[in-house]
């Protein structure tokens, strides 16, 4: 049996994050992930806040960023046009997601890649290897799930997400740089939202619809983009495809015993905008510094402190305004961040 303090299953940004502030402390910490490399494929529109590079800095080396950008422009189905202050980068996340592990892995982490994580008995933590099937046992004095939104670390303790949006996005080139992240609402975006999101001469189009609703994500992807060529947006030319779900409920209880969750596996992305890679880092970093205290109690303790008040207020709001999409002039200022009525109205 294999015998290590830290168990991280996933090593996207939140259990890289993990691991980086484990590292190097004298604790034997190990990261499995499914994947052949951290951060590829990506299945992301790839923006950050400003914010987070202030706190992480020597998470984002010069390749991780693709484009600086300022504002976020929204287009309305009801024709106008409104802009907020958005400051951040759209990155290029394979690079940014890899550079994480990488800097946690050169620290000491161990990471397995193409090791899946089955599931608990007795206990141990079970891994397989997915490429000879073998199969190992792990014992671990704390296991952290960072295993994205369709945790398993989070189904097999207790309460898991059950709602979320599904996305479908494509890189396209665009006809003319764009400065601004854009996002559009739309009739045939139910219950979410698409966007633009630039990176110098291509661009991340995708959008976002709540699985409430009995449309093909696909299909509304089909109708985006058309109107995105009609209007002189984007060339009609796919690059890139990709996808994924966000969840959407909000945050989940973040320990239950020795097992803490972090990043989109606890419910930490937000359930309106889909922004979750911040809080993926943020609750990464938490939980690890909680461990090295050896307080666990002390990463729950933060996480309902800093991020539930926004995330309940976001997923409420996706329960109560979202599930009918038929009066968007009503509908949108109450349930997009960028209206004044979003903060006013629960
Ligand atoms: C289309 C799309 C666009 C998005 N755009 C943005 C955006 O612009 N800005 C933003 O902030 N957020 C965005 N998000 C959300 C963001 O991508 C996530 O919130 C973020 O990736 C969460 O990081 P994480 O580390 O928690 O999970 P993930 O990045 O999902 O990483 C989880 C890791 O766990 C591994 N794994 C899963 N199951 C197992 C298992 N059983 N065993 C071993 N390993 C396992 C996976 O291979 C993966 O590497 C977007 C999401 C989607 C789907």
């Amino acid at each position: 049996m294999k015998k290590v303090d830290v168990l991280i299953v996933g090593g996207g940004p939140a259990g890289s994050t993990c691991a980086y502030e484990l590292a190097g402390k004298g604790l034997k910490v190990l990261v499995v992930d499914t994947k052949k490399k951290i951060g590829t494929p990506v299945q992301c529109a790839e923006f950050v806040p400003i914010q987070l590079t202030h706190t992480f800095g020597e998470f984002f080396p010069e390749k991780a960023i693709s484009q600086r950008v300022y504002r976020m422009v929204h287009y309305t189905p009801w024709g106008e046009v409104v802009s907020m202050c958005s400051d951040g980068y759209v990155l290029n996340r394979e690079v940014f997601d890899h550079h994480i592990a990488y800097l946690a892995s050169k620290k000491g982490v161990e990471i397995m890649l193409r090791t899946r994580f089955l599931g608990f008995e007795d206990g141990v933590a079970w891994i397989e290897n997915i490429e000879n099937r073998k199969r190992m046992p792990v014992s671990a004095r704390f296991v952290v799930g960072a295993d994205g939104p369709k945790s398993k670390v989070a189904k097999l303790t207790g309460e898991h997400t059950e709602n979320f949006l599904t996305t479908s996005q494509v890189t396209m080139p665009l006809c003319k740089n764009i400065e601004d992240l854009l996002i559009y609402f739309r009739d045939y975006i139910p219950g979410g939202y698409g966007w633009v999101f630039p990176k110098g001469k291509v661009a991340n189009v995708g959008v976002g619809i709540d699985t409430a609703y009995n449309l093909k994500v696909t299909e509304s992807l089909k109708m985006f983009m058309m109107e995105l060529i009609r209007d002189g947006v984007v060339e009609e030319m796919v690059l890139k495809r990709t996808g994924g779900w966000i969840p959407a409920d909000g945050l989940l209880a973040p320990i239950r015993g020795n097992v803490l969750l972090v990043g989109d596996a606890g419910g930490f992305c937000h359930p309106i905008t889909g922004g979750g890679i911040a809080n993926a880092v943020l609750s990464g970093s938490m939980a690890g510094k909680a461990i090295l205290k050896e307080k666990p109690e002390e990463f729950e303790e933060e996480a309902i402190d800093v991020f539930e008040s926004t995330l309940r207020r976001a997923s409420e709001k996706r329960k109560r305004y979202m599930k009918s999409w038929d009066n968007l002039k009503e509908i949108i200022p109450k349930t997009w961040i960028a209206f004044e009525e979003y903060w006013r109205i629960i």
